[in-house]
């Protein structure tokens, strides 16, 4: 087959080594794939990894606690009569007030002592920053559906231990740097480009060292995401909302014959792998609940 020398977007990435990419890492890095990464990463998480790629929202997934019900969707069609069809969408409407309904009724859907339902209302209003998930308690108590405020203590004290649980992702840093363990996986075109990569400290066409700096256009689109985290610690957020940065983001890498071919795979990679470790870290935390409601 004849070769082009352009860029050609459907093109895999090409494996060949940039003189930058040894020296920043040490080792030669892998160039990131779809195909490669999913092979790679453990079976829950690729499958966390597909949602991303697919933009299914992960609160999508059925929870453990209702194992035995289809999978939810946030489209609702109204011919789908099936039991996850007729609580889902109130629950993703109105987490809020579910996280009343289960705390009331302890272990309503999935047994005694489990608290699988009250962590999936919980896990579903992450999405509220932190000013519009005081407006819904504040209308939960106003209007009765609580009786105090006390009853969503465990709540809020859900969302700040998942901003804990993200702060290694770098989200808190004054001028924020991507987690390491992403970056430091791959060979990402935003680091190894000669043209985009922001060289410090040598001169060009030199040996990039660590003080190189990734290309502007990825850590402008860094700052975005993590702007998204600081005011809503929910990986669906970043899926969602992430989007739009991301497209802008492409803009600039197009115009490099280095980036253009493989920019597009690159950003979607990093998103699906920066939600995945986002979804890893919110599964670990549990909401306690004391002396019942
Ligand atoms: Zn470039
Ligand atoms: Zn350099």
């Amino acid at each position: 087959m004849a070769s082009t020398s352009g860029p050609n977007l459907l093109s895999r990435p090409s494996a060949r080594p940039t003189p930058f990419s040894v020296p920043r890492t040490q080792r030669p890095p892998v160039v990131p794939s779809i195909d490669k990464i999913l092979s790679a990463l453990p079976p829950t998480d690729a499958d966390v990894f597909r949602l991303v790629l697919d933009g299914v929202p992960l609160v999508c997934r059925t929870p453990p606690a209702f194992r035995d019900l289809p999978p939810l969707s946030t489209n609702t069609d109204p011919n789908d009569a099936s039991p996850a069809r007729m609580w889902a969408t109130p629950i993703l409407k109105e987490p809020v007030s579910f996280f009343v309904v289960f705390t009331r009724m302890p272990g309503f859907f999935c047994g005694p002592g489990c608290t699988d339902d009250l962590r999936y209302a919980a896990r579903v209003a992450l999405r509220f920053t932190a000013a519009e998930l005081d407006a819904q308690i504040e209308a939960c108590v106003s209007s009765g559906r609580a009786s105090s405020r006390t009853i969503f203590t465990p709540l809020l004290s859900y969302r700040l231990a998942c901003i804990v649980a993200l702060t290694p992702l770098n989200v808190n840093l004054a001028i924020p740097r991507p987690p390491p363990t992403i970056m430091a996986a791959y060979a990402w075109t935003w680091r190894t480009c000669t043209t985009c990569t922001r060289h410090v400290g040598h001169a060009l066409g030199g040996t990039c060292e660590v003080l190189c700096e990734d290309a502007l256009w990825f850590t402008e689109l860094w700052r975005k995401l993590v702007a998204i985290l600081r005011l809503r610690p929910d990986p669906d957020a970043v899926l969602v909302r992430g989007w739009e940065h991301l497209s802008k983001a492409l803009r600039a890498p197009l115009a490099c014959p280095t980036c253009a071919g493989v920019a597009y795979q690159h950003l979607r990679c990093f998103h699906g792998l920066l939600i995945v470790e986002i979804a890893k870290r919110v599964a670990e935390v549990s909401v306690f609940v004391s002396g019942g409601a």
